[in-house]
């Protein structure tokens, strides 16, 4: 599971973003004879001949950076991916978990000071929501090794103890005072119409990741989700010029779905979808890591390049 990239000219770093040559090292690492092309994966998903050693590469949420740095290094190896893509961006709505993760990474010197100066504008002590949340705190660090404790702190104060509404407004007036103009930006970080046009003609498979990217869909109601679903699909497929049963792949913003999701997803003819952990996740009643073909487990590629360091 890949996200962000940089090349220390047009993209800055970000938190865990890779350069060309750690892409390349990745493959090289893998075996390029060992990652199968997207198409070829989600055939064998349909057919139920995948086997536990499969595995092939995915992006999610249509970041520029893994346009302009991965797809040449995928092109050069001529593997075929997925791309998750949210889809507000073409409808008129920015990405804000994108705007968001941008403002975080140039207006601070380091993502802790973002989070002091985000808790100083909440105004509240979080000392006992953050004490009553300890063991919330280390059995997500099981789950998601690749964030920090305090990356999970400020996980659960944004998801727990804010709404959505409360956690933009937080955002929205930060950004005032930094002097931060987002409309600009988002255009400059996302894909466009013809950015995915591209990839699919070049045989990579585009494919749903909500339209509105919540960070915690699973607290929707069966509604909202399908709408979220419902749109992304519709919208992929527009732009695609294919039937939406043609748009068949997915994978969960953040990770996060319920029993609702699974069924509004079959009820689109969705055929693959990936989670993002490696772990059994025992509170959604899961048995195995690969729980169903709509529970994909991924691992994010700072753990593949952790296992390269040794
Ligand atoms: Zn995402």
């Amino acid at each position: 599971m890949f996200h962000h990239f940089h090349d220390d000219r047009v993209h800055s770093r970000a938190q865990g973003s890779i350069n060309k040559d750690d892409l390349n090292n990745i493959i090289k690492f893998i075996g390029k004879d060992n990652i199968l092309d997207a198409d070829i994966f989600l055939d064998k998903i349909k057919t139920k001949k995948i086997k536990n050693n499969n595995l092939c590469l995915t992006f999610d949420d249509g970041i520029k950076s893994q346009f302009d740095i991965a797809l040449p290094v995928l092109e050069d190896h001529k593997i075929k991916s997925f791309f998750f893509i949210s889809t507000s961006v073409f409808d008129g709505n920015p990405d804000y978990l994108e705007i968001f993760r941008y403002f975080r990474v140039n207006f601070f010197k380091n993502v802790n000071e973002f989070y002091n100066t985000f808790y100083q504008e909440i105004g509240k002590d979080l000392l006992f929501f953050f004490k009553d949340k300890n063991e919330l705190i280390k059995s997500k660090k099981i789950k998601f090794p690749f964030y920090s404790i305090e990356d999970i702190k400020f996980r659960l104060v944004r998801d727990i103890l804010l709404n959505k509404k409360e956690y933009q407004e937080i955002m929205f007036s930060m950004f005032k005072k930094k002097n931060f103009d987002y409309e600009k930006i988002s255009k400059k970080h996302h894909f466009n119409r013809n950015d995915l046009i591209k990839l699919d003609n070049l045989g990579h498979i585009i494919g749903l990741h909500s339209h509105s990217h919540p960070t915690l869909l699973e607290d929707y109601n069966y509604k909202e989700q399908k709408e979220e679903y419902t749109k992304c699909q519709s919208i992929i497929s527009k732009i695609l010029d294919k039937p939406k049963n043609q748009i068949n792949s997915m994978s969960h913003p953040c990770g996060s779905y319920n029993e609702d999701t699974l069924e509004i997803l079959k009820g689109l003819g969705i055929d693959l979808g990936f989670k993002c952990v490696m772990t059994v996740e025992k509170e959604k009643g899961m048995k195995k890591i690969n729980n169903s073909f709509l529970e994909i487990a991924r691992t994010d590629h700072t753990e593949i390049l952790k296992k390269m360091k040794g």
